[in-house]
């Protein structure tokens, strides 16, 4: 897990101009819709990683 996650997509508007905000960790603001968000890492679910269950897409 790196310390700084990149997002690929703004989460407001979709585009992907995005770029480093300078006011602290881990945020970014969008070029295209002008919003500064911040991206914080809550902690570990407690149910743990489990992806082969209740899932939608079973093949
Ligand atoms: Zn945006």
């Amino acid at each position: 897990m790196s310390e700084r996650a990149a997002p690929f997509h703004c989460p407001y508007c979709g585009e992907e101009d995005l770029r480093p905000n300078e006011t602290g960790h881990g945020a970014w603001e969008c070029a295209a819709c002008n919003r500064a968000f911040q991206l914080k890492f809550l902690g570990l679910l407690a149910r743990g990683v489990q992806r082969n269950n209740v899932g939608g897409e079973e093949i």
